[in-house]
């Protein structure tokens, strides 16, 4: 038998409505915030993701998804979309339309990691760029707009982690005290940051191998390096999320390693997702675009959330199995099924979900009913067949109600939620 690739998985229904349950709800959110939906293709020549995500990083050296094409050229899955959505928006000017470009995303990315719990070689992003303003209000605008999004599909325990990285001025500053910093005792850290301290040092800050902690606390922190300008942003977006009573840690830790990424960086963190409890991550990139070669400025913020990780938290959160099948038909005889036929599509048409069962005896055709956890249950015999009058059994009470097709149909059409 072919099974699915290692790392890929089938979301089967129920687990399907609830995705897109949750998509729908994103997207409302995204809409009063007037966000608009962006697609990109979910493969893009490779240079775009080395230039972006950056060469060093593990995502670029052992993650992608990369291929040559048939005419020699070389191409990458998506690992992630923020360098997509910036290509596109530098590709087709999105800076000459009205006002800053709010666009938000969610599709499938590529990266080839270690399978773990609730992680995916395909997995599913939800994200968000904003692009054309370096004002502090959209870096609050975005988080509060997160916190509100994870409220929205019911994620209550979560924890908003805030901090900022400087800029290209004041970080290369840092950038020396923390090398200076690191020279005498980066022998006793774990081999990872060994390498970092000389490739990389602000991922040394990043480091979760306990037996360094020590040592990473005695490091210098960022926020003592800020320069003024960087400092009012900071203080601004802190403002911002205290007037809206938004709760949130200072973390000095909470680092990007890549050059491009600027000021604010936030992380929100899930209680039940234990130690890999980041559900989400986001930050200002003021940088992306002249990395991407642009000499047009683009400064932008953005975050994504992995709707897998989501997913596995409102599992953890509550559980609760809803029907979605509004009417189950229970045909008897070939005219009764044919009539069902009929009836069904005249449901259906009012927005009524059904699914007519196979020509049975009541008895079973009662027995799927239950099993497909339908609220009403039609029956069609032969005498309903004739008589133009049929047995509508609500399936938790077991009340019955004999309707006639006119009132079958009215009876779903005048109430909102489809109930009667
Ligand atoms: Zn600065
Ligand atoms: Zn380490």
């Amino acid at each position: 038998m072919i099974k699915a690739i290692k790392g890929t998985r089938d979301i089967l229904p129920p687990a399907g409505a609830r995705w897109a349950a949750v998509e729908n709800e994103v997207r409302d959110v995204f809409r009063v915030y007037h966000y608009g939906e962006i697609r990109t293709p979910i493969f893009e020549v490779s240079e775009l993701f080395s230039r972006s995500v950056g060469e060093e990083t593990d995502i670029v050296s052992k993650e992608m998804y990369t291929f040559l094409d048939r005419d020699g050229e070389s191409i990458t899955l998506r690992p992630e979309n923020t360098a997509s959505v910036m290509r596109a928006y530098l590709e087709h000017r999105l800076d000459q339309n009205a006002g800053i470009s709010r666009l938000y995303y969610i599709g499938p990315m590529f990266r080839r990691e270690r399978p773990q719990r609730g992680r995916y070689r395909q997995f599913h992003q939800i994200g968000a760029e904003v692009i054309g303003s370096e004002r502090p209000e959209v870096d609050a605008e975005v988080v509060v707009m997160v916190s509100d999004l994870l409220r929205r599909v019911e994620v209550k325990d979560f924890e908003i982690l805030l901090n900022s990285v400087g800029c290209k001025e004041c970080r290369p500053v840092f950038l020396a005290a923390l090398k200076s910093s690191l020279e005498p005792v980066q022998a006793n850290l774990c081999s990872d940051c060994q390498r970092r301290a000389t490739t990389n040092p602000l991922r040394v800050l990043d480091c979760k191998v306990p037996a360094d902690q020590e040592i990473i606390s005695t490091l210098p922190s960022i926020l003592d390096h800020l320069c003024s300008a960087c400092r009012g942003h900071f203080d601004r977006v802190q403002l911002l999320l205290n007037d809206q009573q938004l709760p949130y840690s200072v973390t000095p830790r909470l680092v990007r390693g890549l050059d491009y990424y600027t000021r604010t960086t936030f992380e929100f963190t899930h209680g039940e997702l234990g130690a890999q409890n980041s559900i989400l991550g986001g930050g200002r990139y003021d940088g992306l675009a002249a990395q991407l070669g642009s000499k047009m400025p683009a400064p932008g913020i953005g975050f994504s959330i992995g709707q897998d990780r989501l997913m596995l938290a409102l599992e953890k959160e509550a559980a609760s199995a809803v029907s979605s099948l509004d009417v189950f038909i229970a045909p008897m005889g070939a005219e009764a099924a044919r009539l069902a036929f009929s009836l069904a599509h005249g449901l259906r048409a009012r927005g009524v979900c059904v699914e007519v069962g196979p020509d049975a005896k009541l008895k079973r055709s009662l027995e799927l009913a239950h099993k497909l956890v339908a609220r009403y249950t039609l029956i069609i015999g032969d005498e309903e067949t004739r008589s133009g009058q049929f047995l509508l059994k609500e399936m938790t009470t077991g009340e019955q109600v004999s309707v006639t097709r006119e009132l079958l149909f009215s009876r779903f059409t005048t109430t909102t939620d489809h109930g009667i």
